[in-house]
């Protein structure tokens, strides 16, 4: 009986979609605001992002490195600069129960850097191609697409001076973006100068920015004094209207900053890396010098930032009084992943669903799903034991590619019921062979 019921049963079955619809949520106690789950549903991309930078920053000699969440905040006034928006209003800051100040890591490169120096890393190799995957946090606006704690991917090499690898470390990016699947990517690259250079330049847009003044904001009106490169950064209209014919960095540039950058674009061209030039872009940070690039995207139409990075040779001296070049890049996962399809190899289901019937048939679901398990075969049963059909209701819920019927009957033949749940088809196998038969399917 139990055999024709199961063979019949899974002939008529039709998929149905009777899933209940969620309710609202009763829960007190919710997620802090800017901070976010990511559901089983959405991790597949990050899980896909994450395994493509490993692969591709592997290749390029990369080694990944874990840091600490909680660093000292000095490391980052020191290392970020106090005149920034990170350090001034957007950093988690607080007193432990020791009296220190610790914050929560804005950025991962002055943690990096921390670690290189602290292990004394140049000692073994003065250079150190590194990266690390992780959450940051900073104190936003909570704004779409913008959270409080988000996730990093940041690549850096410590200690090569040698605009080759600069070169090198864009061509990774590029490399990297492509390999995610993304597309319409546009390079931009700029020099900031070095600390020759730089400061006349500065002198020059603060003389230039002056005679604007009153069109900027208030925000900008002390960045005119502390920073006023960071102007560039502002959203404000007439901020933004002020700086549209400010003198470029690129014209200031000393002689040694124009041949190194020169470099840079002969590597480029080499690699066969398009790019452009972009004048406005000064990176929001200190302690960037020379190279400076972006990626953006024009996927969604609009142009949307994926990555940026750039040479900061001072910053070892600022947290550690070494004199380590470096250059590096940090992407926003989020963003980047805002921009990835919604493909269906992204999202996991079970290959294979055990529905089986009275106790011989769940004792033999049971060592079979422990058996497929250590195959790697992702096999689900039903732990209540219910009917047939609320097991392949559930089958059907869980998107399993396939199920695989167990009735008393059908096993005292030594055989069981395949069924393909896309295609809706049937057959019966033996089961002996089993899992190998089960394996070149699935
Ligand atoms: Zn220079
Ligand atoms: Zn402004």
């Amino acid at each position: 009986m139990v055999t024709l019921c199961a063979m019949r049963f899974a002939l008529c079955y039709f998929l149905t979609n009777d899933m209940e619809a969620p309710k609202e949520s009763k829960i007190e106690i919710k997620a802090i605001r800017g901070f976010s789950d990511i559901l089983p549903d959405q991790v597949g991309k990050w899980q896909f992002v994450e395994a493509t930078a490993r692969e591709v920053f592997e290749g390029f000699g990369f080694s990944e490195m874990r840091i600490p969440i909680l660093e000292r905040t000095e490391l980052f006034t020191r290392g970020i600069g106090e005149a920034t928006d990170i350090v001034e209003k957007e950093m988690y800051t607080f007193t432990d129960r020791g009296g220190n100040s610790l914050t929560l890591r804005p950025e991962a490169t002055a943690s990096l850097a921390r670690a290189y120096l602290e292990h004394q890393m140049y000692t073994f190799d003065p250079v150190a191609k590194l990266y690390t995957i992780g959450p940051m946090f900073r104190y936003e606006r909570p704004q779409k697409g913008r959270f409080r704690q988000f996730y990093q991917i940041d690549a850096e090499v410590f200690g090569v001076e040698n605009p080759v690898a600069d070169a090198e470390v864009i061509i990774m990016l590029v490399r990297f973006l492509e390999r995610v699947g993304l597309e319409k990517l546009e390079l931009q690259i700029n020099s900031l100068g070095c600390r020759a250079c730089r400061p006349g330049y500065r002198e020059e847009l603060r003389n230039f920015l002056t005679k604007k003044s009153f069109g900027l904001c208030e925000d900008c009106q002390r960045r005119l004094q502390a920073n006023p490169l960071r102007i560039f950064d502002c959203k404000v209209e007439t901020c933004q209207e002020a700086i549209a014919d400010a003198p470029k960095v690129v014209d200031f540039i000393c002689p040694e900053c124009q041949g190194r950058f020169d470099q840079v674009k002969e590597n480029l061209n080499m690699a066969g890396l398009s790019y452009v030039l972009n004048p406005r872009m000064v990176r929001g940070l200190d302690y960037y010098t020379r190279t400076a690039f972006e990626v953006v995207s024009y996927q969604l139409g609009s142009q949307n930032a994926v990555t940026g990075g750039g040479r900061y040779d001072n910053l070892f001296q600022e947290i550690g009084g070494l004199d380590v070049p470096g250059i590096g890049f940090a992407i926003g996962m989020e963003r980047l992943i805002s921009l990835l399809p919604e493909e269906k190899k992204f999202i996991r289901y079970p290959h294979l669903f055990v529905a089986a019937l009275g106790e011989e048939g769940f004792k033999e679901a049971c060592r079979l799903v422990n058996q497929l398990h250590l195959q790697g075969v992702w096999a689900e049963l039903d732990y209540e034991r219910k009917s047939l059909k609320s097991q392949m209701r559930r089958a059907n819920k869980l998107n399993a590619r396939y199920a695989l019927i167990l009735g008393e009957e059908e096993l005292k033949q030594g055989k069981a019921v395949l069924r393909d749940m896309e295609g809706k088809t049937q057959e019966e196998i033996p089961m002996e062979g089993l899992i190998d038969t089960l394996r070149k399917r699935i």
